[in-house]
């Protein structure tokens, strides 16, 4: 249930319903907006007659039930929409943030060279594979706390903070010595004990959604993160399994990142490069997502493709990621008929919330 305090309801009256929560049985879990407060009553067992009763307590405008099984992640336990801060840089806010980086780490000279690029083209964030999740155990594996090393240089160098992958819960705590933030991938969405130890972690999480996981399953995989205390949680769609194969890996699937965003209050941003498996949609995938309302996108890139260890059919070279950064500032194409004297001004979104500039 969530239990919608009034505007102007007192401090005393919110800590009330609080305490009245708990001894109900339930977990109560609370988001302070600018106006309003909001607490929302989780857990299994409590009485939710007695629950209901609150609205008669002094400063609740209404109890209403949680329309969805993912209670927390939901926007209706939440005042407004969650931004999340990884090492100075927001995501959620009025900017898309672009993270890009090769698919895995594979040497200094190509690390950094990588680095390099994208900053000067504008990313945000540096991405790099340590530990990666290979379909084949007889692919490159990752350099491990080697490429850790690595990243936590390129970040010192270029002040990019760093995301990384962590497979296993053993490396939870070596690799938050060297992340900004955690990336749960594809394969490990619903690995739950991977979440549940995540959950306790003070670093914000990247959680994919799996291939062939369905929306309301990538939002309970969330879920779980908030529920066991984290809440900077950032959503990515990187594309599901379908009949296509043109597309080389997935299908990028753009509506859920504007219903994934609809739904929850977190932010989606969608990863283009995983989620087609060609270099040569990346970049109109990418429009298409932030035109959509992505929160930002995850692109894979490489100095030379051809010699990547994994991922080089969809990693762009330097220079094509740089003109696919020039073409995010470009305006999207306007519509016949349509006399738009105000028509979006280079990085707004279409949406009209908010501005987004890369
Ligand atoms: C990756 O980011 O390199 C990766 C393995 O992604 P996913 O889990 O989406 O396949
Ligand atoms: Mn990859």
């Amino acid at each position: 249930m969530v239990i919608n305090m009034a505007a102007g309801a007192s401090e005393a009256e919110l800590q009330h319903v609080i305490e009245r929560v708990k001894e109900c049985g339930f977990t109560p879990h609370v988001t302070r907006g600018s106006e309003r407060a909001i607490v929302a009553a989780v857990g299994s067992g409590g009485s939710r007659a007695a629950l209901e009763a609150l609205r008669a307590a002094p400063g609740v405008e209404d109890v209403v039930p949680i329309a969805h099984p993912f209670k927390l992640v939901s926007r209706q336990t939440h005042t407004g929409r969650t931004q999340v801060d990884v090492g100075g840089v927001i995501i959620g806010g009025a900017e898309a943030v672009v993270i890009a980086g090769p698919c895995s780490v594979e040497s200094r000279e190509q690390l950094f060279a990588t680095a390099r690029g994208v900053k000067a083209a504008g990313a945000s964030l540096l991405r790099g594979g340590a530990y990666k999740p290979r379909t084949s155990p007889y692919d490159f594996q990752g350099l491990g706390v080697e490429a850790l090393k690595l990243l936590r240089e390129a970040r010192e160098e270029t002040g990019l903070p760093v995301v990384t992958e962590v497979m296993s819960t053993n490396d939870i705590p070596l690799i938050s010595e060297y992340a900004d933030m955690l990336q749960v991938g594809a394969r490990n969405m619903q690995n739950y004990d991977l979440l549940r130890q995540l959950a306790k972690s003070e670093k914000p999480v990247l959680l994919k959604r799996g291939p062939s996981a369905t929306i309301k399953e990538w939002l309970l995989a969330a879920e779980y993160l908030l529920a066991g205390g984290n809440a900077n949680v950032v959503l990515c769609e990187r594309g599901i399994k379908t009949f296509e194969t043109e597309m080389l890996r997935n299908t990028l699937d753009l509506a859920a990142v504007a219903l994934a965003r609809e739904l929850s209050h977190l932010p989606v941003i969608a990863d283009p490069s995983h989620g087609t498996g060609r270099r040569d949609v990346i970049a109109p995938a990418s429009r298409a997502a932030l035109a959509i309302g992505a929160d930002g996108l995850m692109i894979e890139v490489h100095p030379c493709p051809e010699r990547a260890l994994s991922d080089g059919a969809q990693s762009l070279k330097l220079q094509e990621f740089a003109n696919l950064m020039d073409g995010l500032r470009t305006p999207i194409r306007s519509v016949a008929g349509v006399g738009n004297p105000d028509a979006p001004v280079k990085g707004q979104r279409l949406n009209g919330d908010s501005v987004y500039s890369v």
